[in-house]
């Protein structure tokens, strides 16, 4: 993992997992690919380290191309070390998408599976960021829109419906032109053409979200942005996040790690996202909002950073703005990036002061945050039930979905309505929508807005009601929670 997470009901993969599944394997060549070749970590503030697994082959370049040609000769199939490895051309990713599209339906969720598209990988910076490991891939190797859109295709005839242009380090520099500056100048035309096709090719998709913003390209070209940012809302689907690599607010940190936005350009793109993407859309949360990603255990971090690292997200918080997601982190060193060379991350020096940064960022920030980004009453579309564990936990399909636990056991895999009554830290607490008030689990009145722990028990008492005057007649203050309720008998 290049960015190491927690998740809802999967966690990262171990090596002794990897080792298990290499060795039940035992007529064929097991291959291991992706970011793990450049190192193998548990999580934040430690090195990504080499790993030897007998009985099991690494991709060093890219994992599709090496098994399409150990496929592609008998010879190797029994010799894959034989192969020369190599790394895969546009072109083939645009023939592989197509013909393997059909492998979605193998997934164990399908058809609720989030399929991602790639539109290029690497970096256009002359100069990268310290602890990147973007910039292995080399320049941008954009992806032609047509092959994208014949991606899109195949997998939607195979039932796909959940989609997340991903991948790039920056959305808005798709197809973006080298003009001799430091970033590259975006093609607001060539991102409609894409998003334009994606929704012609696939009319009844339910979710397009997208990955990756550089703030500094935000901040660099406000007028190609604001258009590009306008096309987006509107052929995506709402409650999307541009999520926002800002690393650190602390200007001595930025220059000593080359990061990519001072934070006068961040507040700039985040200020431009909120524009035009903070209007409240169809699924119940704002269009498209801006995520923010911190990054600790950098070169010159001092006790300073983080006082300016929680200014900046204060200063967020008292100027009205939206953000969707704060993601804090500490770096992962990778070797051979430059930062490699000079942090090896055996003791990151202000873990116990990181701790306790997360822990007042998420109770002085985060929670407020989410209160204003969905209030008390949203009603959110479509949350997808999970986990059952003494609450129900469930998402919106979405690049970045928020977690929602209803207090009563619901059946998983099937999709509700919530209305939002309470948060948890970096969580909301919600109801069905509407709540069949007369034969509901009596646990979930208690949650409704605007009701509490009398009035819950009152209504219980007196159930069943004909009406919303029946309800008004027999219950005192219970207005503010009619919007939210049916009647069933
Ligand atoms: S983090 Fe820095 S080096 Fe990495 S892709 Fe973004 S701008 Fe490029």
């Amino acid at each position: 993992m290049t960015v190491p997470g927690k998740y809802l009901r999967g966690i990262p993969i171990n090596l002794s997992e990897i080792n298990d599944i290499a060795h039940a394997a035992t007529s064929r060549p097991v291959i291991l690919g992706g970011p793990i070749r450049l190192g193998y970590g548990t999580q934040g503030g430690s090195k990504a380290d080499d790993f030897d697994l007998p009985g099991l082959m690494l991709a060093l370049k890219d994992i599709e191309a090496l098994t399409y040609d150990i496929l592609g000769s008998k010879s190797s199939f029994h010799n894959p070390e034989s192969i020369p490895q190599r790394s895969r051309s546009t072109v083939e990713i645009a023939r592989w998408s197509v013909k393997g599209a059909f492998v979605i339906k193998q997934h164990p969720d399908y058809p609720h599976v989030m399929c991602e598209l790639e539109t290029f990988r690497g970096c256009g910076r002359p100069d990268h960021c310290s602890f990147c490991t973007e910039p292995f891939y080399g320049d941008p190797d954009f992806r032609d829109i047509t092959d994208i859109i014949s991606e899109v295709d195949s997998l939607y005839h195979n039932g796909a419906r959940y989609f997340r242009i991903g991948r790039q380090s920056d959305l808005f520099s798709f197809m973006a032109k080298d003009t001799g500056d430091e970033l590259l100048r975006p093609d607001p035309k060539a991102i409609e053409r894409l998003y334009k096709g994606i929704r012609k090719t696939a009319p009844q998709l339910k979710v397009l979200h997208m990955d990756n913003a550089n703030p500094g390209t935000i901040a660099a070209f406000p007028d190609e942005c604001e258009k590009i940012a306008r096309t987006i809302v509107q052929y995506h689907t709402s409650g999307d996040v541009a999520a926002m690599g800002m690393e650190s607010a602390d200007p001595s940190v930025i220059k000593a790690n080359n990061l990519k936005a001072m934070p006068e350009d961040v507040l700039d793109a985040i200020r431009l996202i909120n524009r035009i993407g903070s209007a409240r859309g169809k699924n119940g949360l704002p269009e498209l909002l801006p995520g923010i990603n911190i990054i600790h255990g950098l070169k010159n971090e001092t006790p300073e950073t983080f006082r300016l690292n929680f200014a900046f997200l204060k200063n967020i918080l008292d100027t009205g703005l939206m953000v969707r997601r704060i993601n804090l982190r500490q770096v992962m060193v990778f070797p051979d990036t430059p930062i490699s060379k000079e942090n090896n991350m055996d003791q990151y020096q202000y873990h116990d002061q990181f701790i306790k940064f997360k822990k007042k960022v998420r109770k002085k920030i985060d929670h407020p945050m989410l209160k204003r980004v969905v209030p008390i009453g949203t009603v959110l579309k479509d949350v997808m039930c999970e986990v059952y564990n003494g609450i129900t936990f469930g998402r919106q399909f979405a690049s970045y979905p928020l977690l929602v636990g209803i207090p009563s056991k619901l059946p998983t895999g099937r999709f509700v309505d919530i209305t939002v009554s309470g948060y948890g830290q970096r969580s909301l607490t919600g109801v069905p929508y509407p709540l069949d008030i007369n034969n509901t689990d009596p646990k979930l009145i208690y949650y409704l807005p605007g009701i509490g722990k009398k009035r819950a028990h009152t209504i219980i008492g007196k159930r069943p009601f004909i009406d919303q005057k029946d309800l008004y007649d027999k219950v005192e203050g219970i207005e503010e929670t009619l919007p939210y309720i049916e009647f069933r008998d």
